[in-house]
């Protein structure tokens, strides 16, 4: 193989071991997104003159013209032109903008798509590194990791608000592509799953298994993704898992899937059941979109979201659920998810299903209402399951919700009981 070495031009450091590091909002000189402003990451398959190769362009204000703790916008669109470039593999080069940008020193970058976040510490404004180099970053990592699909790529960094609004629905257009052909294939209609081990930088025993219907928890990694993942790089973090002998089907248990676990876990974990949270649950690194928590007292669970401030019914907020659930551990009852494992039809199955869910925020259910309404009417629950799910505007305790739960005849108060 070629291996390219390319110089990045930036006054910071850029190295795999600055992954993981955090930047506090008091070290912090400019974010962007992160809920606090518009942000998304596009990665798009482009023809050839479509793409100038090394241009690196900013369109927008930069750093200097923020205040010190300041926000702004920001579209990252990263134009890649290949001969053998397929349209297959824009979801996984998306996912490597996360780590790539976790390599700058004083660069900090969390979630994907249209709910990223990204700090700039005041060190490196300092140094005198600028948004720019954000995309001097990804131009150098994605040429020198992936010469074999790359033949010319060119970043644009939009911190234009009109402009990355504009932007951001051409992204939206490609991410709901991307979820579309996910929708067609199922667990059933597949030989093998992949396993997805990228996270192992900051979390040594978490692995993600990828099936067509549960997405890697950080929603980023959808099968069809680490099966492009596999074809990019065959000894990659994504490897395929012939499946073998079905120990449990309804749990959702593999004999090939409990064993590459072991592995990849340094023999941490022997078991894992893909359609449950209470059993054996999948492991969890911190990159979750959703935390799913079982609430006792209302014998159901409840699910939260990144984007939530808020209190929940177990009595913490996503990022307190967070720091407990993280890490990759298993934490039976606990559980990071991918948005959309919520409404596949293997969704903690052996637990009782969708109509366990008792409280979602409200802003989430509404993202997933008609998926929610679809998968509540195939399972005899009712289109108005929908509306049996509490949110924070009836409660954010476990006692506020319960009278609405039982006016309501929530299903799951007459289930049987969760632990
Ligand atoms: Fe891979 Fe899972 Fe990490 Fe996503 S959360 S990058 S699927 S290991
Ligand atoms: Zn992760």
């Amino acid at each position: 193989i070629h291996i390219e070495i390319v110089d990045i031009p930036v006054p910071i450091t850029v190295g795999a071991a600055f992954e993981g590091q955090q930047i506090r909002s008091d070290d912090m000189y400019v974010e962007f997104g992160g809920q606090r402003t518009t942000a998304f990451e596009l990665v798009k398959k482009r023809d050839k003159d479509e793409v100038e190769d090394g241009n690196v362009e900013l369109i927008g204000p930069d750093i200097d013209e923020v205040e010190e703790g300041g926000q702004l916008p920001l579209g990252i669109m990263v134009d890649i032109y290949g001969r053998d470039m397929q349209e297959d593999f824009e979801g996984v080069l998306e996912r490597q903008t996360h780590h790539f940008c976790n390599y700058g020193e004083g660069l900090w970058h969390m979630g994907q798509r249209d709910i990223n976040w990204i700090r700039i510490s005041k060190e490196a404004k300092e140094a005198g590194f600028t948004i720019k180099g954000i995309g001097e970053i990804l131009y150098a990592k994605f040429k020198s990791e992936f010469p074999s699909i790359i033949d010319r790529l060119q970043i644009r960094l939009i911190t234009d608000q009109d402009k990355v609004e504009e932007k951001l629905e051409e992204a939206k257009a490609r991410y709901d592509k991307r979820d579309e052909r996910m929708e067609k294939l199922s667990d059933e209609s597949v030989d093998v799953f992949y396993d997805c081990t990228l996270c192992q930088s900051f979390a040594p025993d978490h692995v993600c298994v990828v099936t067509p219907d549960r997405v890697g928890l950080c929603g980023a990694i959808s099968w069809l993704d680490a099966q492009a993942a596999y074809e990019i790089d065959p000894a990659g973090p994504n490897q395929p898992i012939e499946l073998g002998e079905t120990i449990d089907e309804e749990k959702g248990q593999w004999e090939g899937c409990n064993k590459r676990t072991e592995k990849e876990s340094g023999g941490n974990v022997t078991e894992v059941n893909l359609y449950s949270m209470m059993e054996s649950p999948m492991t969890s690194c911190g990159c979750f979109e959703a935390i799913m928590a079982m609430v006792p007292e209302a014998n159901g669970i409840m699910i939260v979201n990144r984007e939530h401030g808020g209190q929940t019914p177990v009595g913490m907020t996503f990022s307190t659920l967070a720091g407990s659930v993280g890490g990759g551990n298993q934490t039976p009852g606990f559980m990071g998810i991918g948005k959309t494992y919520v409404t596949s039809d293997k969704f903690i199955q052996a637990d009782g299903g969708i109509a366990r869910i008792i409280w979602m925020p409200k802003e989430f259910k509404e993202q997933l209402e008609d998926d929610i309404k679809q998968r509540a009417k195939e399972e005899g629950l009712g289109e108005d399951f929908y509306d049996k799910i509490a949110d924070e505007t009836v409660g954010t305790a476990a006692e506020e919700i319960l009278p609405y739960l039982q006016e309501k005849g929530h299903p799951a108060l007459d289930m049987d009981p969760l632990m």
